[in-house]
């Protein structure tokens, strides 16, 4: 065993542990991060299809799921424009793009990671890599011990071990577990922030993007707008991320009946579809929906509602028309999954939040340790809400830390 006591031991080497690990050094403490990957933050270099999506400038808590005083605990203390000026101080040029999300300028992720890792390791921290963390002792210090028979002693611990989603890229249960050791209990985690496998087989629009709104009876009254994507299994894309939460525990009485409308824009579909007809009713089907809908999700409309195709509309008036017009606008899908953990980029549930001060992320359950970041029973929407209540909950945690120091 070293003889050196860390003023503070952190788990994870990711979003919510770098960012503390930096914080606590520059305020003094002796700090030290222990990572089970061979690179610190590997899953945050895969985040926003490699160029990390960090924030966005419409956080608030009406983006998370979970426990809305925690997370507005969070976002009163670390909100938007802290999170975006604390990484420009770091050197980063970022970039706003749609929907308020942000993004470093370069367009890659490494813009974000390196600078946040010299930060850390500029101010003091040292960062150990390739060791994996199985046990915390609860002793005055507390003892870390690593897989690889390293032993650590730490006045305080931080776990910031991320959650199990992604284990390609580094998820594991290891957090859990050990939140479990000191005390904690946990709400199942499910994987969300995952694409919907349909019963419906829309394998012949793979590929192809729509700009929609979804609705379903179990979703909340605010409907889910943006893009999809249709792929082989059924339909990703933020829109049909943004709703995975809802449908995980919806799926556990069978499978889920959600209503697209592919004309999201249109707020009058029967004055719009009167007028079309009344301009277009000659033309056969493939030709009325031209400039509307894309060509492949005509053919299928054409297919699914047995509309002739070489007959003109007004032939095939009133209720084939009806029935295919209606469709457009609330076109029914049957979720009957969600893509498995290995695809899901966020997980649900984990440790319960009450079971943690809110205004510090101390444990309430074991004190001195720190619980940060995705490991707890807190997730967001897409669109760079998970990596702010990463940082938010490492950078108001290493505050405490050095406050009680
Ligand atoms: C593909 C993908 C894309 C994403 N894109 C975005 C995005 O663009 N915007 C956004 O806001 N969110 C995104 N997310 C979610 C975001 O990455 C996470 O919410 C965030 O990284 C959580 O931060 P964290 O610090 O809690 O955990 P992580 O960043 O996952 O870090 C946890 C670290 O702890 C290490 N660890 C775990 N157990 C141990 C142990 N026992 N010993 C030592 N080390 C351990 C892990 O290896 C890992 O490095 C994405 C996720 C994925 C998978």
């Amino acid at each position: 065993m070293e003889n050196t006591v860390y003023d503070v031991v952190i788990i994870g080497a990711g979003a919510s542990g770098l960012i503390c690990a930096r914080e606590c050094a520059r305020g003094g403490l002796k700090t030290l991060v222990l990572e089970k990957e061979q690179i610190p933050g590997r899953k945050l270099l895969a985040t926003g299809n490699g160029r990390c999506n960090l924030t966005n400038t419409h956080v608030s808590p009406a983006a998370y799921h979970g426990d809305v005083a925690l997370v507005s605990s969070a976002l009163t203390q670390f909100p938007y424009l802290t999170c975006r000026k604390y990484f420009e101080e770091l050197g980063i040029l970022l970039t706003e793009e749609e929907q308020g999300r942000i993004f470093p300028q370069t367009g890659k992720s490494t813009a974000i990671v390196e600078p946040l890792k010299l930060a850390a390791v500029e101010s003091g921290a040292e960062i150990l890599t390739g060791q994996t963390v199985t046990v915390v002792q609860r002793e005055t210090p507390f003892i870390v011990k690593t897989s690889s028979g390293e032993t650590f002693r730490a006045r305080r611990v931080v776990l910031a071990c991320g959650s199990c989603a992604y284990p390609q890229i580094g998820g594991s249960e290891s957090g859990y577990q050990l939140a479990r050791s000191l005390g904690h209990t946990l709400t199942a985690p499910r994987p969300v922030l995952s694409g919907l496998v349909l019963q419906e087989n829309f394998s012949r629009l793979a590929g192809i993007r729509a700009q929609v709104r979804l609705t379903a009876d179990i979703l909340p009254a605010q409907p889910s707008e943006g893009e999809i994507i249709f792929t082989g299994y059924g339909i990703n894309g933020p829109a049909a991320l943004n709703i995975s939460p809802f449908i995980a525990p919806a799926l556990d009485n069978g499978p889920v009946v959600i209503h697209v409308n592919f004309l999201p824009e249109i707020t009058d579909p029967a004055a719009f579809w009167a007028n079309r007809c009344a301009r277009f009713e000659n033309r056969r089907p493939k030709d009325f929906f031209a400039g509307l809908l894309h060509e492949s999700l005509t053919n299928l409309l054409i297919d699914f509602k047995g509309l002739r195709k070489n007959k003109p509309m007004k032939e095939q008036f009133p209720s084939a028309v009806k029935n295919a017009l209606n469709t457009v606008t609330a076109w029914p899908i049957t979720v009957k999954a969600l893509r498995p953990w290995t695809e899901a980029m966020v997980a649900a549930g984990g440790v319960k939040t009450r079971e943690i001060n809110y205004n510090t992320f101390e444990s309430l359950c074991c004190p001195g340790v720190y619980v940060t970041g995705e490991l707890l029973d807190v997730d967001g929407i897409s669109g760079g809400f998970n990596l702010h209540f990463a940082w938010a909950s490492g950078f108001i945690a290493a505050a405490q830390l050095i406050k009680e120091r």
